[in-house]
């Protein structure tokens, strides 16, 4: 069944209008009898019937409602260097998929780009969750410079500083992650890596450097292999 995210859920019937209406009713070409899921973003599935379209709008009726199975117990927040051209909205399309609950721009000392408009991000995220079956959209923060980037890291279980240059003497991901974690942060670079003086602060804040491995991976990369290694952990591939 098709998804929709919606404001808000009205019983016994809701009028779906605007875009949504148009994608139900020209592309999908539904009719009277199919059903949709539509999410109020609560992490549930609300199952309803269309009973009547016209040039405006569908009225739907409500059927049942469920727990959304697809949406992760872990509450996985990263925090990714903003990236040049459309990687930054890769990597949101990515970890989406993989069950992020929140995903947050940053600019640091060797970030190329310096700004991104978060509403493609938020649209992005909005299709990759309706794609791949979520009933919860992942939050997209505002970008943040590296300074407020370290002051939101308080009250995690488990923060991932994923440094390029932590093999030799980094910990592993294992060191760190129990698989008991309700709530994980992820922090990855942008190209050009962390300066010095970044790994420095981040340590100075209590965050050790994680080592992916033995290869430098592509920043997009590095967000999304972690993210699902992350997920794995916690067994959220169960
Ligand atoms: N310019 C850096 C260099 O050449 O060493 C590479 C930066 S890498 C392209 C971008 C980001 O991905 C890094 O800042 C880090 O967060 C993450 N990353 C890539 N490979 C990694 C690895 N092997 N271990 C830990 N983090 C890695």
């Amino acid at each position: 069944m098709r998804r929709f995210f919606v404001d808000k859920i009205e019983k016994p019937r809701l009028r779906l209008t605007g875009e949504e209406h148009r994608h139900l009713a020209e592309v999908l070409r539904a009719r009277v009898g199919d059903r949709v899921v539509l999410c109020p973003n609560d992490g549930r599935d609300y199952v309803y019937e269309a009973v009547a379209f016209d040039r405006s709008s569908v009225t739907l009726e409500y059927v049942e409602d469920m727990p959304n199975p697809t949406e992760p117990e872990l509450r996985l927040t990263v925090y990714a260097a903003l990236l040049k051209g459309d990687k930054t909205e890769y990597a949101v399309q990515k970890l989406t998929e993989l069950g992020a609950a929140k995903i947050v721009p940053f600019v640091s000392e060797f970030t190329v780009k310096r700004s991104e408009k978060t509403d493609r991000l938020v649209r992005t995220a909005h299709e990759a969750s309706k794609q791949c079956g979520r009933a919860r959209l992942p939050e997209i923060g505002d970008v943040l410079t590296f300074e407020e980037l370290i002051r939101t890291l308080s009250g995690y279980e488990a923060v991932i500083f994923a440094y390029e240059g932590a093999y030799a003497a980094g910990k592993r991901l294992d060191d760190v992650l129990t698989g008991n974690e309700r709530s994980v942060a992820l922090i990855v670079g942008p190209e050009g890596g962390f300066s010095e003086g970044e790994v420095n602060a981040l340590k100075s804040a209590g965050y050790e450097p994680i080592t992916l491995g033995k290869r430098i991976l592509r920043a997009e990369t590095a967000a999304v292999a972690a993210a699902a290694v992350i997920m794995y952990a916690e067994g959220e591939w169960r």
